[in-house]
C-alpha cells in the first residue's frame, strides 16, 4: 500500500495516453492520496474497499482506471447491457459523477448516461437503447427501468458501489440487493464508504473478492483542517447573528444548513428580503429547481445556499469559503459531512455552528466524534442573550484557539431533548461506525493539511483504529469571524 503521495505522478501511472491529456488539461499533475493508492490494483483488475469521502478524490480514484479497463479491452456496444456501472446514493452525486467521467473521457470513444429520478425517463431510456458504456445510476430509477425491460446488468464488468453507508442510511438497501442479485458473477468490484459500520462489512464480504482496502483520513480527522467556531446564540438571535456573520464574510460563497425542508425555505426567504442573493435546496424540491439554485451558486448568482443534509451530500462546488450551521445535526457525522463542503481539493475553510441552549447536547456528541474542542466566539453581538455556560465550561481541556479568541467548551450542564431523538442518538454512539472510539480533545491547532496540500492523508491504519497524529504548528492569529488572511487554494499539486 502507498502511505505517500510526494513521489508519484500521474504520468507514472499506467494510464492511457488519451487519459493522461485529459489530467494535463484539468490542471491535474499529481494523484490524491485515494488515487495514488487505488489507482494500480485497479488497473490490474482488483476488487477495491475504499475508505473515503466526497473531497477526497475518490471519483477520479475508480473512474480512471474504468475509462482505461474499457478503452484497453474494447468490445461492442450492446442496446441496454453497459459494460460499467457506478451507483451513487443521489442525483446529484450521480450528475457530478457523470460530469467527471465526461471530462477524463473526452479523448477516448466511450458513452456514459446517468439514470436517476425526478426527470423524465425517456431521455434515459433512449440512451440506454442506443447502446452505452457506462451507466451512472441511483438505484430506485436503475431498477424501474430493469424492471421495464430498459436495461440488463449481464454484461456488467466494473461495478461501483459509492457511498456505501449513506446507500444504507437512505434506506437503499433492497434496492442495491436487487441491482447485485442482477450482476454476473465474474465482474471487478468496488465499494466506497466514509465509514465502516457492520452493515458495510457485510456488503463488502458478499459483494468482493479478495478486495484491496485503501484508506484515506477517517471522517473524524478530515474536520481537523477546517477552521472551526461555536457562536452560542439564543434562537430567536440566530437569523440576526447570520446576517451578521455575512457582514463579515463578503468574500466567498456561504453554505447554510438547516434542520428541515421549512426552515431551509423560511430562511433563504427571509435572507432575500434583507436583499442577500440566497436560495434553498433541499429533497422536497423538484430536479430542475435543484439544479437551478446549483447552478446559481456555482456561478456566484447567489451567495448563499441554504441547505438540508440529503441535498447537500455530494455537493462539490469550488469557492465555498463558509459554512454556517445555523441548525446543528442530531447526528455528529452529518457535521463532518456539512462542514466537508468547503476545504473541498486542499483548500482551506472555515465553519461556524450557531448552537442555542437545546442543542448543547448535539455540539458534546460532534465534538466527542471530531476530538476535539470548537473554539467558542465570545464576541459577536448576540453573545450576551445566549444562555450562561456552566463554569466547568471553561475549566479543563481547554484548547489554544487558532484565532486567538478566548473560548471555552461551551456545552456544560445541558440536559437531554427527547424529543430530538437523543436516545436513539446515544445507541448511535454505541455501535461501531468505523469511527475512532471518543477520547479526549487533542491538540488541533495548525490543522492538518499536510505540506502537499492534500485533504486528507493516506494511511493503512484499519477503521477502527485511532486517528493518524497530527502534529501542532503554532497558530497565526487571526479573528474569528474575519479570514481575509487566507486564500483559497485549490488542487492536490505537489507545486505548492
Ligand atoms: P471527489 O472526492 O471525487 O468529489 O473530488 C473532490 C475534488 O477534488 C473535485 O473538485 C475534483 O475535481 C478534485 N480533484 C480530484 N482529483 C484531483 C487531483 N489529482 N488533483 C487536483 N484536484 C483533484
Amino acid at each position: 500500500m502507498i502511505a505517500s503521495t510526494s513521489s508519484v505522478s500521474f504520468s507514472q501511472l499506467a494510464l492511457g495516453e488519451p487519459l493522461q491529456r485529459a489530467l494535463t488539461e484539468k490542471g491535474y499533475t499529481h494523484p490524491s492520496p485515494i488515487q495514488a493508492q487505488a489507482i494500480p490494483p485497479l488497473l490490474a483488475g482488483r476488487d477495491m474497499v475504499g475508505i473515503a469521502q466526497t473531497g477526497t478524490g475518490k471519483t477520479a480514484a475508480f473512474a480512471l482506471p474504468m475509462l482505461h479497463r474499457l478503452s484497453t479491452h474494447p468490445a461492442p456496444r450492446v442496446p441496454r447491457r453497459p459494460r460499467a456501472l457506478i451507483l451513487t446514493p443521489t442525483r446529484e452525486l450521480a450528475a457530478q459523477i457523470a460530469d467527471n467521467v465526461e471530462f477524463y473521457g473526452r479523448h477516448l470513444s466511450l458513452r456514459h448516461t446517468v439514470v436517476f429520478g425526478g426527470v423524465g425517463e425517456q431521455p434515459q431510456i433512449r440512451a440506454l437503447a442506443a447502446g452505452v458504456d457506462i451507466v451512472i445510476a441511483t438505484p430506485g430509477r436503475l431498477l424501474d427501468l430493469m424492471e421495464q425491460g430498459h436495461a440488463f446488468l449481464d454484461r456488467v464488468e466494473m461495478f461501483v458501489l459509492d457511498e456505501a453507508d449513506r446507500m444504507l442510511d437512505m434506506g437503499f438497501a433492497p434496492a442495491v440487493k436487487r441491482v447485485v442479485a442482477k450482476l454476473p458473477q465474474r465482474r471487478q468490484s468496488l465499494l466506497f464508504s466514509a465509514t465502516m459500520p457492520d452493515s458495510i462489512r457485510e456488503l463488502v464480504n458478499r459483494l468482493l473478492h479478495d478486495p484491496v482496502r485503501v484508506e484515506v483520513a477517517p471522517v473524524a480527522t478530515t474536520a481537523e483542517k477546517i477552521d472551526q467556531r461555536v457562536c452560542h446564540v439564543d434562537r430567536s438571535h440566530k437569523h440576526a447573528l447570520l446576517v451578521h456573520t455575512l457582514g463579515q464574510h463578503k468574500d466567498g460563497l456561504v453554505l447554510v444548513f438547516t434542520r428541515t425542508k421549512h426552515g431551509a425555505n423560511r430562511l433563504a426567504k427571509n435572507l432575500t428580503r434583507d436583499g442577500i442573493r440566497a436560495d434553498a435546496i433541499h429533497g422536497n424540491k423538484s430536479q430542475g429547481a435543484r439544479e437551478r439554485a446549483l447552478d446559481d451558486f456555482r456561478s456566484g448568482h447567489i451567495r448563499v445556499l441554504v441547505a438540508t443534509d440529503i441535498a447537500a451530500r455530494g455537493i462539490d462546488v469550488k469557492g465555498i469559503g463558509l459554512v454556517v450551521n445555523f441548525d446543528l445535526p442530531n447526528e455528529p457525522e452529518s457535521y463532518v459531512h456539512r462542514i466537508g463542503r468547503t476545504a473541498r481539493a486542499g483548500a482551506e475553510g472555515l465553519a461556524i455552528a450557531f448552537c442555542d441552549a437545546e442543542e448543547r447536547e448535539f455540539l458534546r456528541d460532534i465534538q466527542r466524534l471530531i476530538r476535539m474542542t470548537i473554539p467558542v466566539v465570545n464576541d459577536h453581538p448576540f453573545a450576551g442573550a445566549a444562555p450562561v455556560r456552566t463554569p466547568q465550561a471553561n475549566a479543563g481541556q481547554q484548547q489554544p484557539a487558532r484565532g486567538g479568541q478566548s473560548h471555552s467548551h461551551g456545552h456544560g450542564g445541558g440536559h437531554r431533548h427527547d424529543s430530538r431523538g437523543r436516545p436513539e442518538q446515544r445507541s448511535r454512539h454505541n455501535q461501531n461506525h468505523g469511527h475512532a472510539p471518543a477520547r479526549a480533545a487533542a491538540p488541533v491547532a495548525g490543522g492538518t493539511a499536510n505540506s502537499h496540500g492534500h485533504p486528507a492523508t493516506a494511511h493503512a491504519q484499519t477503521a477502527n483504529s485511532p486517528a493518524p497524529h497530527t502534529s501542532a504548528r503554532p497558530a497565526p492569529q487571526r479573528s474569528a469571524l474575519s479570514r481575509g488572511d487566507r486564500g483559497f487554494r485549490w488542487g492536490f499539486g505537489r507545486s505548492r
